[in-house]
């Protein structure tokens, strides 16, 4: 049955209209704990006959090796919204939240958002922030609610836990024990024993890089409605696989992560299966259940949810080869940058990726470049807010001399900041706030903060004082900057870049700088990964 009859079952059944006399609804059974105003906020709720809804957003990707620390002015810096603030942050918008707000919005239900919050990728998380935003989903469900729908990324590594969703739902679980719960996450999710089994459904991105949020935020929200409709069961099955796939290596365009993705898409034309995901994951986490995975949602059929999850895991397993990055001399990627003919050509500086946890701050691969004389260079993006305010005190179209960059430490890769000394033409100051037109991200609005363009004649250098990694062309144009027009544009980015660039750029090259995003797994000291795990050990079964 499509999703639009499923709504007029519904509402011929009565079950989400206001005004009327409500009916016992089976998902109205789970008790809260001796909660007096929750029991009267929902009973009042139910006299109503609407169905009540709580709608939050909570992500991080935390990279246990980056120096960064997550606290809640980071979030804040992103966009961390509480209350109604959180709802008209990110409706209509194309996030799995904004999904969610227009399902609830369709049935009539009564929505409640107490928090929306998203981090760039960084270190864990403080005791702080994690409480701020765990709590003020707790308080709303300890008020009372029919079921929840949760914006997830999956990786999330706080303080005191390293299974920052799985402690949440476990939390949520124990104070609404049988509460329909709904979750997406991030395609990049390493996910954990503990968040399958205190939600009732979940599901991950099927792209990297990530277009399809709003899609898969209507899907799993669509089970959850038909669940508490009594048109389905959802069962959950997950596989874990001894595998540390590498970021380079899992855009879904790209094989084996393609042939993976199609497979999912082939197991949810079963009408039996309600939603089917491969993750990624996200390597650059030492913690337990760090790595790829699997999770299937059957309807009812345990056994289907548990076969279709090892058909998949299975052939994951057998392309583990394939996940493995292979590394390359930077200064022979410069110079076949330098042979290049049609341009812009995009040079990737991948081990300083700040949406993985970079600090966005790692001059090698702007040095190399300079050092080989490429000419009609825009790069994006350098993290220097202290820069920023230098350039700022000397006023556009001024000269300035700067030590640009290179002000983190990186204890846990032995890497020693190194700042770059640069003269160039303060070209362009912004607030660096744009919105993005681009599929990735769509109608957020970003915030690079305090923006400056450092002009050296040769390179055009962004300059930003809140980390952001370049997925959207607006991280130039916001500044002045035609991106096709440039020979090349130097980005700080893994595979993201292909959401705004790819349609402009006629080749790529990977540029091996240093920080820790790297993908040499030598360099990273894994303590706390289950073991054996591929690559980190070559005897691993599965
Ligand atoms: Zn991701």
């Amino acid at each position: 049955m499509k999703f639009s009859k499923k709504l007029q079952y519904l509402n011929e059944n009565a079950l989400f209209q206001r005004g009327k006399k409500p009916i016992a609804l089976p998902c109205r059974l789970w008790l809260i704990k001796s909660n007096f105003a929750g029991f009267l906020a929902k009973n009042l709720n139910m006299r109503k006959g609407l169905m009540r809804l709580v709608i939050a957003m909570m992500k991080h990707e935390t990279n246990t090796f980056s120096p960064i620390v997550t606290d809640w002015q980071r979030y804040k810096d992103w966009g961390a919204y509480l209350g109604e603030n959180a709802r008209n942050a990110y409706e209509n918008t194309g996030m799995p939240m904004a999904a969610y707000i227009d399902l609830a919005k369709e049935i009539g239900a009564e929505i409640i958002t107490p928090v929306a919050a998203e981090a760039m990728p960084s270190g864990p998380v403080t005791k702080e922030a994690y409480a701020i935003m765990s709590d003020a989903i707790c308080a709303a469900i300890a008020q009372g609610c029919d079921a929840v729908l949760l914006d997830l990324h999956g990786a999330m590594v706080a303080e005191e836990t390293d299974d920052g969703e799985g402690t949440l739902l476990e939390r949520i679980r124990g104070i609404a024990p049988d509460l329909p719960i709904a979750v997406t996450c991030d395609f990049h999710c390493n996910l954990t024993q503990k968040m399958i089994d205190n939600c009732t459904a979940l599901i991950g991105y099927k792209t990297y890089p990530h277009m399809d949020m709003y899609e898969v935020g209507t899907q799993i929200g669509k089970v959850l409605l038909d669940s508490l409709a009594g048109k389905c069961r959802p069962v959950m099955a997950w596989k874990q696989i001894p595998l540390l796939s590498q970021t380079l290596c899992q855009g879904t365009e790209d094989q084996p992560m393609k042939s993976l993705i199609d497979a999912c898409l082939e197991k949810e034309k079963d009408s039996k299966i309600l939603a089917a995901t491969t993750f990624g994951g996200f390597a650059l986490a030492d913690i337990k259940d760090a790595g790829t995975s699997v999770v299937i949602v059957a309807d009812g059929d345990a056994e289907l949810a548990e076969k279709t999850s090892q058909d998949i895991a299975w052939e994951a397993w057998e392309a583990r080869e394939d996940f493995i990055y292979q590394q390359k001399p930077l200064n022979e990627a410069i110079q076949q940058a330098k042979a290049q003919t049609e341009f812009p050509v995009l040079l990737l500086d991948h081990e300083d990726n700040c949406g993985s946890g970079g600090t966005q701050d790692v001059m090698m691969v702007i040095k190399e470049v300079i050092e080989q004389e490429l000419e009609d260079v825009a790069v994006a993006a350098v993290y220097d807010p202290a820069a920023v305010q230098e350039m700022i005190k000397v006023g556009i179209g001024n000269e300035v001399t700067l030590a640009l960059g290179g002000k983190f430490e990186m204890p846990s890769i032995s890497l020693k900041g190194k700042p770059l000394t640069l003269t160039g033409t303060v070209r362009t100051l912004t607030d660096g706030r744009w919105t993005v037109h681009g599929p990735m991200y769509t109608g957020v609005e970003v915030s690079m903060g305090p923006t400056a363009v450092l002009d050296t004649g040769k390179l055009q250098i962004v300059v930003v004082s809140c980390h952001h990694e370049p997925w959207d062309t607006g991280v130039f144009t916001s500044v002045g900057i035609q991106p096709e027009h440039k020979k090349y544009l130097l980005l700080k980015t893994r595979i993201h870049y292909r959401a705004g660039f790819a349609p402009i750029g006629k080749a790529t090259i990977h540029c091996e700088g240093e920080g820790v995003t790297t993908s040499n797994n030598a360099l990273l000291d894994y303590k706390k990964v289950r073991k054996p795990i591929y690559p980190l050990d070559k005897r691993v079964n599965f």
